[in-house]
Protein backbone atom coordinates (compact mmCIF):
# COMPACT_ATOMS: atom_id res chain seq x y z
CA UNK A 1 0.00 0.00 0.00
CA UNK A 2 1.01 3.31 -1.03
CA UNK A 3 -0.81 6.02 0.17
CA UNK A 4 -1.43 9.07 -2.32
CA UNK A 5 0.64 7.10 -5.25
CA UNK A 6 -2.15 7.66 -7.75
CA UNK A 7 -3.06 10.90 -7.17
CA UNK A 8 -2.58 13.32 -10.40
CA UNK A 9 1.08 14.46 -10.58
CA UNK A 10 2.34 11.99 -8.31
CA UNK A 11 6.28 10.64 -9.28
CA UNK A 12 4.95 7.12 -8.77
CA UNK A 13 3.09 7.57 -11.52
CA UNK A 14 2.97 4.43 -14.27
CA UNK A 15 5.77 3.40 -12.07
CA UNK A 16 4.14 1.45 -9.50
CA UNK A 17 1.22 -1.34 -10.55
CA UNK A 18 -0.67 -4.14 -9.50
CA UNK A 19 1.95 -6.92 -9.60
CA UNK A 20 4.15 -4.98 -10.51
CA UNK A 21 8.04 -5.30 -9.13
CA UNK A 22 10.04 -1.89 -8.01
CA UNK A 23 12.78 -1.10 -5.40
CA UNK A 24 11.57 1.66 -3.36
CA UNK A 25 13.53 4.33 -1.04
CA UNK A 26 11.98 4.81 1.72
CA UNK A 27 12.38 6.97 5.12
CA UNK A 28 11.57 5.20 8.27
CA UNK A 29 10.33 7.66 11.20
CA UNK A 30 10.24 6.39 15.01
CA UNK A 31 6.38 6.10 15.98
CA UNK A 32 4.98 6.25 12.32
CA UNK A 33 3.32 3.36 11.37
CA UNK A 34 3.77 3.86 7.35
CA UNK A 35 6.87 4.77 5.92
CA UNK A 36 7.60 7.59 3.75
CA UNK A 37 8.44 6.35 -0.16
CA UNK A 38 10.76 8.96 -2.00
CA UNK A 39 11.93 6.72 -4.72
CA UNK A 40 11.21 3.76 -7.24
CA UNK A 41 12.16 2.37 -9.87
CA UNK A 42 10.77 -0.81 -11.84
CA UNK A 43 12.45 -3.95 -11.83
CA UNK A 44 9.63 -6.11 -13.58
CA UNK A 45 6.17 -4.91 -15.26
CA UNK A 46 4.78 -7.92 -15.17
CA UNK A 47 1.73 -6.47 -17.94
CA UNK A 48 0.91 -9.76 -18.45
CA UNK A 49 -0.42 -10.31 -14.88
CA UNK A 50 -2.70 -7.05 -15.47
CA UNK A 51 -3.74 -7.75 -19.37
CA UNK A 52 -4.14 -12.03 -19.64
CA UNK A 53 -7.03 -13.16 -17.28
CA UNK A 54 -5.53 -16.12 -16.54
CA UNK A 55 -2.21 -14.70 -15.03
CA UNK A 56 -4.53 -12.07 -13.35
CA UNK A 57 -6.92 -14.62 -11.60
CA UNK A 58 -3.47 -16.93 -10.61
CA UNK A 59 -1.61 -13.80 -9.11
CA UNK A 60 -4.45 -12.69 -7.44
CA UNK A 61 -5.29 -16.24 -5.68
CA UNK A 62 -1.74 -16.28 -5.12
CA UNK A 63 -1.94 -13.16 -3.60
CA UNK A 64 -4.28 -13.50 -1.39
CA UNK A 65 -2.85 -17.03 0.23
CA UNK A 66 0.09 -15.03 0.79
CA UNK A 67 -1.87 -12.62 2.74
CA UNK A 68 -3.17 -15.17 5.10
CA UNK A 69 -0.43 -17.26 5.72
CA UNK A 70 2.52 -15.05 5.94
CA UNK A 71 2.40 -12.55 9.14
CA UNK A 72 3.53 -9.53 7.81
CA UNK A 73 5.64 -6.62 9.66
CA UNK A 74 8.39 -4.68 8.61
CA UNK A 75 10.64 -7.89 9.25
CA UNK A 76 12.20 -8.46 5.91
CA UNK A 77 11.86 -12.05 4.50
CA UNK A 78 14.31 -12.93 1.28
CA UNK A 79 12.26 -16.63 1.25
CA UNK A 80 8.73 -15.31 1.04
CA UNK A 81 10.23 -12.36 -1.10
CA UNK A 82 12.05 -15.17 -3.93
CA UNK A 83 8.48 -16.41 -3.81
CA UNK A 84 6.61 -14.03 -4.75
CA UNK A 85 9.19 -13.10 -7.35
CA UNK A 86 9.03 -16.22 -8.87
CA UNK A 87 5.66 -17.33 -8.76
CA UNK A 88 4.88 -13.34 -10.76
CA UNK A 89 7.52 -14.64 -13.27
CA UNK A 90 6.43 -18.33 -13.97
CA UNK A 91 2.59 -16.91 -14.14
CA UNK A 92 3.92 -13.80 -16.35
CA UNK A 93 5.91 -16.21 -18.93
CA UNK A 94 2.22 -18.30 -19.27
CA UNK A 95 2.66 -21.28 -16.79
CA UNK A 96 -0.07 -23.08 -15.82
CA UNK A 97 -1.67 -21.07 -12.97
CA UNK A 98 -2.69 -24.42 -10.99
CA UNK A 99 0.25 -26.18 -9.97
CA UNK A 100 2.20 -23.33 -9.54
CA UNK A 101 -0.58 -21.71 -6.98
CA UNK A 102 -0.92 -25.62 -5.08
CA UNK A 103 2.97 -25.30 -5.05
CA UNK A 104 3.51 -21.99 -3.95
CA UNK A 105 1.34 -22.59 -1.02
CA UNK A 106 2.74 -25.86 -0.16
CA UNK A 107 6.30 -23.11 -0.42
CA UNK A 108 4.54 -20.60 1.89
CA UNK A 109 3.26 -23.42 4.24
CA UNK A 110 6.59 -24.13 4.89
CA UNK A 111 8.18 -20.94 5.17
CA UNK A 112 5.17 -20.02 7.94
CA UNK A 113 5.76 -23.28 10.11
CA UNK A 114 2.42 -24.83 9.01
CA UNK A 115 4.11 -27.66 6.61
CA UNK A 116 2.44 -31.42 6.63
CA UNK A 117 4.27 -34.70 6.47
CA UNK A 118 3.71 -36.64 2.91
CA UNK A 119 5.66 -39.21 3.68
CA UNK A 120 5.92 -40.80 6.80
CA UNK A 121 2.77 -41.39 8.69
CA UNK A 122 1.95 -38.60 11.28
CA UNK A 123 0.29 -41.07 13.80
CA UNK A 124 2.89 -43.92 14.20
CA UNK A 125 5.73 -42.66 11.97
CA UNK A 126 6.09 -45.15 9.40
CA UNK A 127 7.10 -44.64 5.60
CA UNK A 128 4.29 -44.87 3.55
CA UNK A 129 3.55 -45.90 0.00
CA UNK A 130 0.54 -46.44 -2.15
CA UNK A 131 -2.83 -46.10 -0.77
CA UNK A 132 -2.98 -43.46 2.05
CA UNK A 133 -4.84 -41.32 5.03
CA UNK A 134 -4.88 -37.51 5.41
CA UNK A 135 -5.06 -35.74 8.61
CA UNK A 136 -5.61 -32.04 8.97
CA UNK A 137 -5.46 -32.09 12.42
CA UNK A 138 -2.30 -34.23 12.67
CA UNK A 139 -0.55 -32.31 10.05
CA UNK A 140 -0.62 -35.00 7.18
CA UNK A 141 -0.59 -38.60 5.97
CA UNK A 142 -1.18 -41.23 7.64
CA UNK A 143 -0.58 -45.11 6.73
CA UNK A 144 -3.09 -48.21 6.35
CA UNK A 145 -2.80 -49.33 9.90
CA UNK A 146 -3.50 -45.90 11.34
CA UNK A 147 -6.34 -45.31 8.71
CA UNK A 148 -8.92 -44.11 11.04
CA UNK A 149 -7.43 -41.16 12.40
CA UNK A 150 -7.85 -39.47 8.69
CA UNK A 151 -9.68 -40.21 5.51
CA UNK A 152 -8.66 -41.00 1.77
CA UNK A 153 -6.71 -38.98 -0.73
CA UNK A 154 -5.89 -39.93 -4.52
CA UNK A 155 -1.91 -40.98 -4.41
CA UNK A 156 -1.63 -38.40 -7.25
CA UNK A 157 -2.63 -35.60 -4.63
CA UNK A 158 -0.27 -36.88 -2.35
CA UNK A 159 2.51 -37.20 -4.75
CA UNK A 160 2.34 -33.87 -6.16
CA UNK A 161 2.06 -32.14 -2.69
CA UNK A 162 5.48 -34.32 -2.03
CA UNK A 163 7.31 -33.02 -4.48
CA UNK A 164 5.90 -29.48 -4.48
CA UNK A 165 8.07 -30.05 -0.74
CA UNK A 166 11.07 -30.61 -2.80
CA UNK A 167 11.48 -29.69 -6.18
CA UNK A 168 11.08 -26.20 -8.30
CA UNK A 169 8.37 -24.36 -8.74
CA UNK A 170 9.12 -24.76 -12.36
CA UNK A 171 9.33 -28.11 -12.60
CA UNK A 172 6.03 -28.16 -10.76
CA UNK A 173 4.41 -26.01 -13.21
CA UNK A 174 5.07 -28.58 -15.77
CA UNK A 175 2.85 -31.36 -13.94
CA UNK A 176 -0.84 -32.22 -15.17
CA UNK A 177 -2.81 -34.05 -12.98
CA UNK A 178 -6.44 -35.56 -14.26
CA UNK A 179 -9.11 -33.09 -15.19
CA UNK A 180 -10.28 -31.44 -11.48
CA UNK A 181 -6.90 -32.78 -9.86
CA UNK A 182 -5.91 -29.44 -9.04
CA UNK A 183 -9.17 -28.32 -7.93
CA UNK A 184 -9.46 -30.98 -5.54
CA UNK A 185 -5.58 -30.78 -4.20
CA UNK A 186 -6.45 -26.91 -3.70
CA UNK A 187 -9.55 -27.76 -1.21
CA UNK A 188 -7.07 -30.15 0.46
CA UNK A 189 -4.73 -27.28 0.91
CA UNK A 190 -7.63 -24.94 1.71
CA UNK A 191 -9.03 -27.40 4.29
CA UNK A 192 -5.62 -28.06 6.12
CA UNK A 193 -5.14 -24.17 6.61
CA UNK A 194 -8.49 -23.68 7.75
CA UNK A 195 -8.21 -25.82 10.17
CA UNK A 196 -4.45 -24.85 11.60
CA UNK A 197 -5.33 -21.63 11.64
CA UNK A 198 -8.87 -21.78 12.98
CA UNK A 199 -10.61 -19.67 10.49
CA UNK A 200 -12.37 -19.53 7.51
CA UNK A 201 -10.74 -18.63 4.22
CA UNK A 202 -12.19 -15.97 1.97
CA UNK A 203 -10.26 -16.61 -1.25
CA UNK A 204 -12.10 -14.18 -3.92
CA UNK A 205 -10.14 -15.24 -6.95
CA UNK A 206 -10.52 -19.11 -6.38
CA UNK A 207 -14.18 -18.72 -7.75
CA UNK A 208 -12.73 -16.81 -10.88
CA UNK A 209 -10.18 -19.56 -11.11
CA UNK A 210 -13.16 -22.19 -11.46
CA UNK A 211 -15.43 -20.29 -13.49
CA UNK A 212 -12.44 -19.85 -15.92
CA UNK A 213 -11.62 -23.69 -15.80
CA UNK A 214 -15.70 -24.32 -16.36
CA UNK A 215 -15.84 -21.67 -19.18
CA UNK A 216 -12.94 -24.23 -21.01
CA UNK A 217 -9.34 -21.76 -20.34
ZN1 LIG B 1 0.68 -45.17 10.92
Amino acid sequence: MVRGALRPGSKFLGRMELFSQGEFQLIRREGRELDTATEVSVISHNQMLRTEFRAFAGAGLFTEWLLTVINYGNEPSGPVYRLVEQVFGLLEAGAPAWPVICGSVVRLLQLSGHGFSTDVCVACGTGVEGAVCWSHSSGGVVCGKCGEAGFPVKSGIISFLSRAGNSSLESLARVRLWPGGYIQCHSLLKEYVQVHLERRLLLKSEKVMKEILDAGH
